[in-house]
């Protein structure tokens, strides 16, 4: 199976179109998004159909959640609570009806699916090799997708070596664009970075190519329109920081 993973697109349209037109130039078996396709952004509708149509696999993320009322965003910042109700006012029944009908993983491909976590799939920020030495112990594959930090990042274990106690120390890295990975042996949990709002320093959008036969995976970055994706927000009236912030890939 060749699959492309997506994440994070937070109707961020210009870096969406950018990644689909990008991935299409290889040859993929399936699609599979890691959730918050919404929330930050001005697009919710549009991008929300782009992945109907073109994702095989969709989870939910804490932002959708938050923006069907499932989830407070009394721990969000200001700005992702006030981007959160402006999405939700935004967005149209069909987007909202998608986003309901999610869930925020799913175990039955050749990798697991998580949007944050192996141990908490709507929360967890997996960040630092101790903890992600945790998340590799419990989860069931051997091969782990998340998404959430918005950082394109992975962390590998040892098989067998004291990896279900989670006691094994697992060994991580931020990735960047054009990073292969050999996954033929060990555990991995991976992040393949954020489409719409970058936060690891690399303004582009990202994603990652995985073969589950060959096991092997490459990352991507896709360079798109950041002055239309900001302008959209200010002309939206959402908090113009959001707009800032995706110059930098912060
Ligand atoms: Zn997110």
């Amino acid at each position: 199976m060749r699959a492309a993973v997506i994440s994070d697109i937070h109707a961020n349209l210009p870096a969406l179109e950018a990644v689909l037109e990008d991935l299409s130039d290889r040859e993929q078996d399936e699609i599979w998004c890691l959730g918050d396709t919404v929330g930050y952004g001005a697009d919710p509708d549009r991008c929300v159909e782009l992945v109907r149509e073109a994702a095989d696999v969709c989870l939910v993320g804490n932002h959708d959640l938050a923006v069907l009322g499932e989830l407070d965003t009394a721990t969000f910042s200001a700005a992702a609570a006030t981007a959160v109700n402006w999405t939700r006012a935004n967005s149209s029944g069909e987007t909202l009806a998608f986003l309901a009908g999610l869930a925020p993983l799913e175990t039955s491909r050749d990798a697991a699916l998580y949007h944050a976590s192996p141990r908490d799939p709507i929360w967890e920020y997996v960040l630092w090799p101790d903890q992600a030495a945790e998340c590799l112990a419990v989860q069931e594959a051997r091969v782990s997708l998340v998404g959430h930090s918005h950082i394109a990042l992975f962390f590998s274990i040892a098989d067998g070596e004291n990896a279900s106690s989670g006691s094994a120390e697992a060994r991580g890295w931020q990735a960047g664009a054009g990073t292969e990975l050999e996954l033929a042996a060990d555990r991995w949990l991976i992040n393949p970075g954020s489409v719409g709002q970058p936060r690891d320093g690399d303004p582009r959008a990202a994603w990652l190519e995985l073969d589950t036969e060959g096991w092997r995976a490459t990352y991507h970055r896709v360079s798109y329109d950041i002055d239309k994706a900001a302008q959209a927000i200010v002309d939206s009236g959402l908090p113009p920081h959001l707009g800032k912030r995706l110059f930098a890939g912060q």
